[in-house]
């Protein structure tokens, strides 16, 4: 079944908002095993929304529409919704009940206006709209579909799992079950190109997806069961472990890495304190993030100035002076310190120049050095990296949570 994305919406072709409807339907769907071949967007104007949807229904066999549901614009896009799928456009018993119930849970005065919006195309199936007022709608007419969305995201994301994601499931009578492998330490280039045999296979399929600072192979298989698609997926993902094994953190698709990485350290009882310049704090941030992390952490530093690294983490004065903050011997004696006086199994310094300012041609923006300390053992890994202030920090935190889940793991 091809299935076609028409997002509705000026704002979009003006590059004023970011086309995210798109993304998020374009995954779900190819979660489902459906095809998108077509992905547009038009304006919010009747005789260019008429010929894209003409265009959408001859080439697709599902279109799903996202935004122009609203009362300024909603007869307009319904209209030619109607016109296109041959149907006219009448009240809807139970969208006028749903949009009551909305008007109502908002404490809103109902006006005649607002009755607009019970307003669909002939026998279409109303969507409830848990989010806002506008109920979608799903339009069927000689085995082509149209679902209208509201265009929020938040209304539509909701109305998709909620209504159109049990619905697309009826039409097929296979089960499409997926598994993601999630990786870090790996560009997504790397990866695709060590799995392209795999990526060529048919049933499973298997995706490469680049996500901030890691990467991913979903795995997804169509079968009659569940059990029968776990059956096809399982041998799939063994070949990626035995091929990806030192990158893998998680074979769930909902689990981060700092996640991840707690769970290993409570499973191990470790404990892990943290000093960080450059950083700021924003390792430990990310840890405290996992709920339950109060049992692998109960302390860490933000030393920023060399009298901080002295004075809470007893770097010697002569290796700063020596070396100079940013360096490979700093990292690893706020390392050893931070274990030290925290009394913790695990401890890890970072020091680096995030930029904009302050690089030099020896110690370039991006420089940064993150020292791990664990069973009596330091290692210190380089980075150079480039991006701004912010992705510089973000990255140096993905690496080093990458440095402890591999130590401990
Ligand atoms: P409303 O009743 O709020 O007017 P609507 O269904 O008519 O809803 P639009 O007016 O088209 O939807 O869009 C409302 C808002 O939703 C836009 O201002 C924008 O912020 C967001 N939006 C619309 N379409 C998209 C999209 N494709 N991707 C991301 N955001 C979108």
């Amino acid at each position: 079944m091809i299935v076609e994305i028409l997002c509705v919406g000026t704002e979009i072709l003006l590059g004023n908002i970011v086309n995210t409807n798109a993304k998020f339907l374009s995954e779900e769907l190819a979660n489902l095993g459906l095809s998108v071949f077509f992905q547009t967007v038009v304006g919010d104007n009747p005789e260019r929304l008429e010929s894209a949807l003409d265009i959408a229904l001859n080439r697709s066999d599902i279109v799903i529409t996202t935004g122009g549901l609203g009362p300024t614009q909603d007869d307009l896009t319904k209209e030619i919704i109607a016109k296109a799928m041959g149907k006219k456009l009448v009240e809807n018993a139970k969208a006028k009940e749903m949009l009551e119930e909305r008007l109502h849970s908002f404490r809103l005065v109902i006006t005649e206006n607002n009755y607009k919006q019970a307003f669909l195309p002939e026998g279409a199936t109303p969507l409830y709209n848990n989010h806002g007022t506008a109920p979608g709608a799903i339009v069927e007419n000689n085995g082509k579909r149209v679902i209208m969305l509201p265009g929020p995201p938040s209304e539509m994301t909701l109305m998709f799992k909620e209504s159109v994601l049990p619905y697309l499931k009826t039409l097929s009578d296979d089960v499409i079950v997926s598994r993601t492998v999630k990786m870090i330490g790996i560009g997504e280039s790397t990866m695709a190109s060590m799995a392209d045999d795999l990526i060529n296979s048919e049933n499973p399929t298997v995706a490469p997806y680049a996500k901030p600072f890691e990467s991913q192979l979903r795995v997804t298989a169509k079968a009659k069961s569940e059990a029968e698609a776990l059956g096809l997926i399982e041998p799939m993902v063994d070949k990626i472990k035995e091929r990806f094994e030192d990158y893998i953190y998680s074979y769930d698709v909902d689990e981060s890495l700092e996640a991840a990485v707690v769970k290993l350290l409570k499973a191990n009882k470790l404990h892990i304190a943290c000093a960080e310049s450059c950083t700021g704090g924003m390792l430990a941030s990310t840890i405290i993030n996992v709920p339950g992390s109060s049992d692998i952490i109960n302390e860490s530093f933000v030393t920023y100035s060399n009298e901080a690294k002295e004075k809470r983490l007893g770097v010697p004065h002569d290796i700063l002076e020596k070396y100079g903050a940013v360096s490979e011997e700093v990292a690893s004696k706020m390392a050893e310190g931070v274990a030290l006086v925290s009394a913790a199994d695990i401890g890890i310094g970072i020091t680096g120049i995030a930029g904009p300012d302050g690089g030099t041609k020896d110690k370039p923006v991006g420089l940064v050095y993150i020292g791990l300390y664990y069973k009596g053992n330091t290692v210190v890994k380089k980075l150079t990296r480039k991006g701004n202030r912010l992705t510089i920090r973000q990255g140096t935190v993905m690496t080093a949570l990458d440095m402890i889940r591999r130590a401990v793991g």
